[in-house]
């Protein structure tokens, strides 16, 4: 194994926790109220890993109390401590990097060397960028105070990068917080109350219930959240919509997308292919930005095709702990069977099916890098979001034909465009709608720059100064009397 040490570091953990996890509330893990349990799964073993609790809707009551109780104080605490705070976090997180990059690994199945090169570093760079925010905050935005108690829900494609999204912001802007793991891959979260432990992080300002959609549907019901926060798929997030309609609570959207990734005849073919492996095969394509419509030019695109299949040949499928491999498992068997609905109804279609001849492993949830080539734009390939390692590819002819082609969606939440003509590529960029543009680069990432969606995207962005407005509110709001005084 690559990290031996942390991997059975990682063991001894899960097996000390081998009785359960309770919800980290007020600080301490508490016993859950109601006897509840789900199971946790390694999905490149097919092995349980470990217990957790499925939370109910008073042990939301007793996470949302301990938030609301610990407000007061959070948010008077001056900036330059609660960026102390932040700091600490940060470097915590850093001192357990290599823990919590295995234990991410197996809980996920993503290959050892994105969360440890990946995952964690930002992770970690998150929680630094918010520290210094959280210094300034006072100083650039006058006049606001926290929104108050945020209830977070998050999905399982980056467990821990997604609670640092949510969980940095929301402290810098003096918030306080109930987190909602996803309940395939809850243990980063779990492992991450403990760091606010060590580091000594005020007892409920951080609170963590872990448990399945209906635990989330608690969170987000409950009267005494200010803002709800998601991540995760379009249509929970229109129920979210619904449900939080009239509320007045504050709502940001994170969903899905079916991101564009556009080749120019003139594009360097190469670098668009190691783009190409970035954009759909990091992560196994569980990524909501992934570049999973390729674009590419008529008069290029038998020889992108040739090198894109050539290069798919080369990409490594197995266990996620082995360095060396590009492609992990795939986070549950449920998803796994989603994907291959999919690409029988990509091969129903008439569409070309492409797969390197590359050796998976016996048991757990593996697929291989996949592409299709003669996609029709209409069909569901094309438009739906497969959230798995298939890319699917169509041509174009002009550059407005290929516009036309990227804005052909429900979705707007990222695009790439390849081309050494940096007029055409800007152009292009300003075009397309999409909240994040990449030019001759796919996937990058920037705790300063803001990240969100257009359409059915969701609204809201996360991420550097826009991200952090959506955990304020003018101050004059905050003095108004309360329905109940008037
Ligand atoms: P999901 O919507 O099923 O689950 C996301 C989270 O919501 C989980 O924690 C789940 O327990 C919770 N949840 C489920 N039903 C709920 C309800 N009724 N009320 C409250 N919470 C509820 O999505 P998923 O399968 O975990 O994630 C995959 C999807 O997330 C993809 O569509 C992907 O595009 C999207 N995603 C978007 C982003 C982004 O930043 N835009 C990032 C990651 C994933």
């Amino acid at each position: 194994g690559p990290a031996p040490e942390a991997a059975d570091h990682v063991r001894e953990w899960l097996k000390a926790h081998a009785a359960g996890f309770g919800h980290f509330i007020d600080g301490r893990f508490t016993t859950p109220v109601a006897d509840q349990t789900f199971e946790v799964r390694d999905p490149a073993r097919d092995e349980t890993i470990a217990t957790v609790s499925q939370g109910s809707s008073q042990d939301v009551d007793a996470a949302v109390e301990a938030a609301r109780a610990a407000l007061a104080g959070w948010s008077a605490t001056p900036g330059h401590i609660r960026a102390r705070h932040l700091y600490a976090l940060a470097r915590h997180i850093q001192k357990r990097e290599r823990f919590l990059s295995v234990l991410e690994s197996i809980d996920n199945g993503k290959p050892i060397r994105e969360s440890r090169d990946i995952d964690i570093p930002l992770v970690a760079r998150h929680f630094y960028h918010h520290a210094g925010w959280a210094e300034l905050i006072a100083s650039e935005f006058p006049d606001h105070a926290p929104v108050g108690v945020c209830g977070q829900i998050i999905p399982w494609n980056f467990p821990l990068l997604m609670l640092a999204w949510k969980i940095a912001p929301a402290l810098a802007a003096g918030n306080t917080v109930v987190l909602k793991p996803a309940e395939f891959t809850p243990l980063t979260a779990l492992a991450f109350a403990e760091v606010c432990r060590e580091a000594g992080l005020p007892r409920g300002v951080v609170n963590i219930v872990t448990g399945d959609g209906a635990t989330g549907a608690a969170l987000v019901k409950h009267p005494g959240i200010d803002k709800v926060a998601f991540t995760g798929s379009t249509d929970v997030g229109r129920l979210i919509r619904e449900q939080t309609a009239g509320s007045g609570k504050k709502l940001s959207l994170e969903l899905g997308g079916k991101s564009p990734f556009i080749v120019f005849e003139d594009a360097d073919l190469d670098g668009a292919v190691e783009g190409v492996v970035d954009a759909i095969w990091f992560n196994q394509g569980q990524v909501c930005c992934a570049g999973s419509r390729l674009l590419v030019q008529e008069g290029v695109a038998a020889r992108f095709h040739a090198k894109l299949k050539r290069r798919m040949a080369t990409l490594r499928v197995g266990d996620p702990l082995d360095k060396s491999v590009d492609v992990g498992a795939i986070v549950a068997p449920v998803q796994l069977q989603r994907i291959r609905e999919l690409v029988a109804k990509g091969e129903q279609e008439g569409a070309t099916l492409f797969q390197a001849d590359t050796a998976l492993p016996q048991n757990g949830c593996f697929f291989p890098p996949t592409l299709f080539t003669d996609v029709a734009p209409a069909s569901t390939i094309a438009e739906v979001e497969i959230f798995g390692p298939v890319a699917v590819s169509m041509t174009f002819r002009t550059p407005d034909e290929a516009v036309a082609l990227a804005n052909n969606t429900r979705y707007g939440l990222a695009a790439s465009i390849w081309s050494e003509n940096i007029n055409l590529a800007l152009d292009t960029a300003a075009k397309v709608k999409a909240g994040v543009v990449w030019v001759n680069s796919t996937n990058m990432f920037d705790a300063a720059a803001g990240f969100g969606g257009y359409k059915e995207s969701g609204f809201g962005r996360e991420g550097g100064r826009e991200g952090l407005a959506e955990y304020l509110v003018p101050a004059w709001l905050k003095s108004l009397p309360k329905a109940e005084d008037v």
